[in-house]
């Protein structure tokens, strides 16, 4: 039997005619890096989406399926983006702007992409890349920068504002079959050549949802989150158009994304939520301690994309600005789990604990884990094994062209259409996820695993430690044993036994996982969306190139 329900589609049209309307005197307001920052109200950005549809459609040609990208910092324009894009029926495709230019350009072209929407401090980014990029007939170009660069490019150049300037406030948005592509996105090949996935309108507006229940981010009209995640970056983690469905003002810093400047935009426009990787809060965190701030408004940080180290979950309590740690990939929208601990442990000493898991699977995403042998493996928070993940705004598949069979390598997704996430941990019975570490970056040590992350927890628990990585390099005897690279604090006196000893006490790390290979390093190299670079590091070691003493 049917049900009687109405079918209406879950569109994203609806998203920004809701956000432009009900909440429609929120704001986006956009970090300049002058006295005032720029803002924008949810309606002024609906009427400017559809302006910016008209123009795509009517003076550009942009149809139906058409890939538009966007090489663009977080801004009031990359929002308009997000929305008049997918809404109009084409697809958005957000343009990782730290990517070696050579894999932009791969890229582009994988994604045939038509337009791209520039910032203009990144058209020296772009115009090399032109020659390359015969898909793209139009570059649009917003915000300050010199636009000479893109002189005598085979796409035609043009600016936002003129584009928009005068065309109606209103578009009759069409009703798309929820499950058309909207946005598009390419993993950032921490471990890989990056992979393309192809968003529903459907599965973001259910991830919309999702980012708005209490349990995930939780936040309402009375919020202003701070969006330092990049637009590129997975869909700035769903943000914005979660913030559309429930009106939560938004602040964008545009590129202003050094400690100093999100200091002052915290002090200043007093944002009560954030969402970044750990490393831009670690610089925070030093920023801080430098030079304190007001920065009492912020009590509520999302921290994803790589594991929160505990030393700095503390550090932030400490602050009054709590931390909710959350787990997801490009292939999940991106968010599958939420570390909101349960009643029983809120106020007990399992608090912490909880929180620093990688969190609890909503009720729309299922979670398994796969034993090296391909058999179950129970949630019983001691079998590890890799994590597979079902969902309705999980990826079932990779991009390969419009016309091409979508991509479903065996390495990737499993024959009853799971993902395989390629990380590896354990689930508690009440169902929180504990990652131990990436299945290409855990330290295979004579038939035993060693986690990279614990050790990197362990040591970067130190105080004259400000950041530590640590990969696996080969070894006669063991296979393959941990090298610990290290950035000491500034005036820091600590030396390798120090630390190796510390990394023992109190029980912190097994003996037999203690590293022997010590270096330290200046800076742990950063992947294009700010995580702990580990394929550099072992190249480097591989190269010699690091100066390593053995213990
Ligand atoms: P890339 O794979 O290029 O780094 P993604 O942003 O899609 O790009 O990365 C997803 C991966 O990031 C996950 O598979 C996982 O390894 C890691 N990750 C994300 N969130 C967390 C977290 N909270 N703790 C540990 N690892 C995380």
């Amino acid at each position: 039997m049917l049900s009687t329900m109405q079918d209406v589609p879950l569109l994203i049209s609806r998203i920004l005619t809701h956000g432009s309307t009900v909440h429609g005197s929120s704001r986006v307001t956009t970090w300049t890096g002058e006295a005032e920052p720029h803002r924008r109200t949810f309606a002024e950005v609906g009427a400017r989406s559809a302006q910016l549809a008209h123009a795509l459609r009517d003076g550009l040609g942009v149809n139906t399926d058409d890939r538009v990208a966007t090489l663009m910092w977080n801004n009031a324009e990359h929002v308009e983006a997000y929305f008049a894009i997918p809404s109009m029926g084409a697809v958005l495709h957000t343009l990782n702007l730290r990517l070696p230019a050579e894999q932009l350009a791969w890229i582009v072209q994988h994604a045939a992409d038509r337009v791209i929407i520039v910032n203009g401090s990144l058209v020296p980014l772009l115009a090399p890349l032109l020659s390359q990029l015969p898909t793209v007939e139009h570059i649009v170009v917003s915000g300050p920068g010199d636009r000479g660069p893109l002189a005598g490019a085979g796409a035609q150049v043009h600016e936002y504002e003129e584009l928009i300037a005068g065309r109606p406030t209103a578009y009759d948005w069409p009703e798309l079959d929820e499950r058309r592509a909207a946005a598009m996105c390419y993993t950032s090949g921490t471990t890989g050549e990056p992979k393309g996935v192809v968003y529903s309108h459907r599965s973001i507006y259910l991830h919309s949802m999702q980012v708005n229940m209490t349990q995930s981010m939780g936040l309402t009209d009375q919020d202003t989150s701070l969006v330092v995640v990049p637009q590129f970056h997975v869909n700035a983690w769903g943000l914005p158009h979660a913030t559309f469905m429930t009106g939560v003002n938004l602040l964008m810093p545009d590129r202003f994304l050094q400690p100093a400047p999100l200091a002052e935009m915290i002090e200043s426009e007093r944002p009560s939520h954030a969402a970044a990787v750990p490393t831009i809060w670690q610089g925070l965190l030093g920023e801080l301690t430098a030079r304190p701030r007001n920065v009492s408004s912020l009590t509520q940080v999302t921290i994803g994309g790589a594991a929160c180290p505990p030393s700095l979950m503390a550090a932030f309590d400490k602050l009054g600005m709590r931390v909710c740690h959350a787990w997801g990939m490009t292939e999940t929208s991106p968010l599958g789990t939420v570390s909101r601990p349960p009643a029983h442990a809120v106020g007990t000493d399992e608090e912490f604990a909880y929180r620093l898991t990688q969190g609890r699977f909503p009720a729309s995403v299922e979670g398994r884990l796969t034993g090296p042998g391909g058999e179950r493996l129970p949630w019983d928070g001691e079998s590890a094994g890799e994590l597979e993940v079902r969902g309705p705004w999980i990826a079932g598949a990779y991009y390969n062209g419009p016309d091409a069979e979508p991509l479903r390598p065996a390495d990737k997704f499993s024959e009853d259409g799971w993902l395989k996430t390629g990380d590896v941990g354990t689930i508690s019975p009440d169902g929180f996820l504990t990652l131990t570490d990436r299945a290409k970056d855990v330290i295979k040590s004579g038939g035993e695993w060693i986690s990279s992350v614990e050790l990197e927890n362990a040591l970067m628990s130190h105080p004259d430690v400000a950041e530590a990585a640590v990969v696996a390099v080969p070894d006669d005897k063991w296979g393959e044993r941990p090298l610990a690279t290290v950035v000491l604090r500034q005036g820091a006196t600590a030396d390798f036994e120090t630390l190796r000893t510390f990394l023992a006490e109190e029980g912190r790390i097994a003996k037999w996982q203690l590293p022997e290979r010590w270096t330290v390093i200046e800076s742990v190299p950063k992947t294009s969306v700010g995580k702990f670079d580990k394929k550099v590091l072992r190249r480097q070691y591989a190269d010699g190139q690091l100066e390593v003493t053995r213990l």
